[in-house]
């Protein structure tokens, strides 16, 4: 409750950027504030426990730029690792890499192939959930590692943009859905 009021009452709409016609959601506002920032990890945690507490998950996940801002800390809640996944071209091991479209052009995004182990149960965190695109193709690499994808966190949902159409029956917990 107070995360979501925390979203609501900081999260800045900016309207025709990156391009026009796109409102972006700016969350910056949202970690800038201690107790904001300190409510919304812990909601976003509680999607790797389950009802009586125990933690269910093994690694955490966190899509680049905005998911390790939030996922590095929902992993150290929950006391487990967090792993990176990355734009192309920055992580300097051995990787598997994922292509998938945007609504211009293409993008991939990669995971070092040692950073998750076979069986590990892995949660997804980021702070907009907007077409599904990278979600989906960070389910594909976790997968590609072996691991199984148990869920995905984010502060919001752009419901209009029909997200869930991309991620399947993969469970989904957002704080806001717009
Ligand atoms: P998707 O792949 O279309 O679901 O886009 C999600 C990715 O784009 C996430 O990594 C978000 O950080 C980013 N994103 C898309 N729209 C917004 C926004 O309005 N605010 C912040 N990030 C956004």
């Amino acid at each position: 409750r107070t995360a979501q009021e925390a979203l609501e009452r900081l999260t800045v709409d900016v309207p025709d950027w990156p391009q026009e016609g796109v409102t972006f959601k700016d969350i910056t506002p949202v970690l800038a504030d201690h107790h904001a920032f300190s409510a919304i990890i812990t909601a976003l945690a509680a999607a790797g426990r389950d009802d009586h507490g125990n933690v269910v998950v093994d690694k955490v996940v966190g899509m680049e730029a905005r998911g390790f801002i939030l996922a590095a800390p929902v992993a150290l809640a929950l006391g487990i690792g967090f792993v990176p996944i990355r734009k192309a071209g920055k992580l300097p091991r051995e990787t598997h890499a994922v292509s998938y479209a945007l609504e211009y052009g293409e993008a991939t995004l990669e995971v070092h192939r040692d950073a998750i182990d076979a069986g590990d149960r892995v949660l997804m965190v980021d702070d907009v959930l907007a077409t599904g695109g990278t979600v989906a193709a960070t389910q594909e690499l976790i997968e590609a590692c072996g691991g199984t994808a148990t869920g995905v966190a984010v502060l919001m949902e752009l419901g209009f943009l029909d997200p869930r159409s991309r991620t399947g029956d993969l469970p989904v917990s957002t704080l806001l859905t717009i």
